[in-house]
C-alpha cells in the first residue's frame, strides 16, 4: 500500500520508505491511501481466530508489497507474546490491561512491531539507521527494549531530566549496546522540538539516516489497532454496544482504535480522556485547535500540548467536525479528580488503576452518565507500579514490583546530558 503526506497528497511512498523516513519530506505525517474494510464474516466469527491471526488480517493490507507474509507472521509473533485481558470493574465496564509486555506499557506493541520491521528493512540498507525519539516517559523504555540488539539500527532517546518516574528512567538508561539515553534539561516539549529540528537539519541528515519511533511513525502507530480488536473479541458475545475510552496524549493510540473501526469493527463511540492538557476537549467544544505549552501532571505520559496524531484523526473524519462529534467525545480531568477516582475504585473493588488508566475511567464514567446501556472499555495503558510515587501517595500502599521491573532496578543509569539543541547536534555529528 501507498502512504501519502497529510500536508500534500501528491507526496506518496511505500510502507517501507515511510517507516525508514518516519515523516514525509514536507514534514507531513504519513497516512494510508485507503483503508479497505475487512469482511463482516471476520467480525462475526472473530472469536475463532487467535490474537496473532487477527493481527495479521488487520495489518496485512498496509504492509503488502513490502513485507512477505511469512516475515509478517514472524514479526507479529515476536510482537505479541503476552496477554491483553479485560478486567471487569463495574457491571457495564472493564479495564483493558495493556501492560503485560516487557516494559509494562501499551507502547511495547508498537515499539516491538516497528523494531522488527526496521530490523527487516535494514538488512538491505547499506547505511545504518539512527532512531531519534523523544519520550515523556513510557516510549523511551518500550523503544529501548524493542530495539535492543537490532542490527543496523542505533537509537537515541531524549527525555526531560527529572520529569519521568524513577522506573521509567531506569528502563531507558540502563540497557546500553545500541541504545543511548540523552537527558535534556527541559520539558518533553523541548525534547520533541529538538527531535523535529534535527530532522530538518541538513548538516545532520547529510551524514545520518534519521527516523522517528514516536507514534508519527506508521510502524509504531498502526499496530496499536491490534488490541482494540482483541478487546472486541472478548466482549462481543455480550451483544452490547461498545465504547472505548482512551487516555490520550499524542492521540496515536486512540487514532489506531479508529482505524480498527474503519476496518469494520463495531464501536458505538470513542472517548478521548485527557488530563489538564486539554487542547482536544477544547477543540471538540469550540472547533478551534489551539496548541498550548504542556502542563505537568501526575499522568505524565499525557502531558502533551500539541498532540501530533490529531491531524490523522481529523483526516479519518474528513476534517468534518460534526462527523467527528458523532464518534468522539473528549473530556479533561484534573489531578485531584484523578486521585479521587483511583481511591474510589480501589476501595470499592480492590482494583489499582494507574493515573493514566484512571483518567480513562473518568472519561468513560462521564460518557456513560448519558449512555448507561453501553459496555465501556477503558484502556489501562501502563502498570501502576510505573507510577509508584503517585500510587503510594494516593492509595497509601506500594504495589508489588513485577519481575520485568525488578530486573532494571539494580542497574546503573547512563545518560548524556544536554541543555540545548546544539548539544544534541554536536553529539550526533561526532558519534
Ligand atoms: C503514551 C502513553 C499515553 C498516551 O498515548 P498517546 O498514543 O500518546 O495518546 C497514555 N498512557 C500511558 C501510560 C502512556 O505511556
Amino acid at each position: 500500500m501507498k502512504f501519502y503526506s497529510l500536508n500534500d497528497q501528491s507526496i506518496q511512498t511505500s510502507f517501507r520508505n515511510a517507516v525508514i523516513a518516519g515523516i514525509a519530506p514536507d514534514k507531513g505525517l504519513y497516512f494510508p491511501e485507503r483503508i479497505n474494510p475487512l469482511p463482516n464474516t471476520f467480525f462475526n466469527s472473530i472469536e475463532e481466530f487467535s490474537d496473532q491471526e487477527i493481527a495479521f488480517k488487520a495489518i496485512h493490507q498496509f504492509v503488502e508489497g513490502d513485507i512477505p507474509d511469512s516475515i509478517l507472521k514472524e514479526i507479529i509473533a515476536n510482537t505479541l507474546d503476552f496477554d491483553f485481558p479485560i478486567i471487569e470493574i463495574e457491571d457495564n465496564m472493564g479495564a483493558l490491561e495493556l501492560f503485560h509486555g516487557p516494559t509494562m506499557a501499551f507502547k511495547d506493541v508498537g515499539a516491538r512491531f516497528m523494531a522488527n520491521c526496521l530490523g527487516y528493512f535494514s538488512k538491505e540498507e547499506k547505511e545504518e539507521v539512527t532512531v531519534l525519539v523523544a519520550t515523556s516517559g513510557d516510549t523511551g523504555g518500550a523503544v529501548a527494549n524493542g530495539f535492543l540488539g537490532v542490527e543496523g539500527v542505533n537509537v537515541l532517546i531524549l527525555y526531560p531530566s527529572g520529569k519521568v518516574s524513577d522506573i521509567q528512567e531506569r528502563q531507558l538508561t540502563t540497557l546500553g549496546k545500541n541504545i543511548e539515553a540523552i537527558e535534556v534539561e527541559g520539558t518533553f516539549d523541548d525534547c520533541q522540538r529538538m527531535v523535529k529540528t534535527a530532522f530538518l537539519d541538513t548538516e545532520i541528515t547529510a551524514q545520518k539516516k534519521l527516523t522517528s519511533a514516536n507514534s508519527i511513525n506508521i510502524a509504531r502507530w498502526l499496530p496499536q489497532m491490534f488490541y482494540f480488536l482483541f478487546a472486541y473479541k472478548q466482549v462481543k458475545s455480550m451483544g452490547r454496544e461498545i465504547v472505548f475510552s482512551v487516555p490520550s496524549g499524542n492521540f496515536g493510540n486512540i487514532c489506531a482504535g479508529m482505524v480498527a473501526q474503519k476496518l469494520g469493527m463495531p464501536v458505538k463511540h470513542f472517548v478521548a480522556s485527557t488530563n489538564a492538557n486539554d487542547v482536544v476537549p477544547k477543540f471538540m467544544e469550540k472547533g478551534i485547535y489551539k496548541p498550548q505549552p504542556s502542563t505537568a501532571t501526575i499522568s505524565n505520559a499525557m502531558d502533551v500540548g500539541d498532540p501530533s496524531n490529531f491531524v490523522r484523526i481529523r483526516r479519518l473524519y474528513q476534517d468534518d467536525l460534526d462527523l467527528l462529534r458523532e464518534n468522539l467525545f473528549s473530556y479533561s480531568f484534573t489531578d485531584d479528580v484523578t486521585k479521587k477516582a483511583m481511591k474510589k475504585v480501589y476501595s470499592k473493588t480492590g482494583y489499582t488503576m494507574d493515573p493514566h488508566g484512571a483518567v480513562g475511567y473518568l472519561g468513560l464514567k462521564e460518557y456513560q452518565k448519558s449512555h448507561p446501556y453501553t459496555y465501556g472499555i477503558f484502556l489501562e495503558t501502563a502498570h501502576p507500579v510505573k507510577f509508584l510515587d503517585v500510587v503510594e501517595e494516593t492509595l497509601g500502599f506500594s504495589p508489588e514490583i513485577p519481575p520485568q521491573i525488578q530486573k532494571v532496578m539494580g542497574k546503573e543509569k547512563k545518560s548524556y546530558k544536554i541543555s540545548t539543541y546544539e548539544g544534541l547536534k554536536s553529539h550526533l555529528l561526532v558519534h
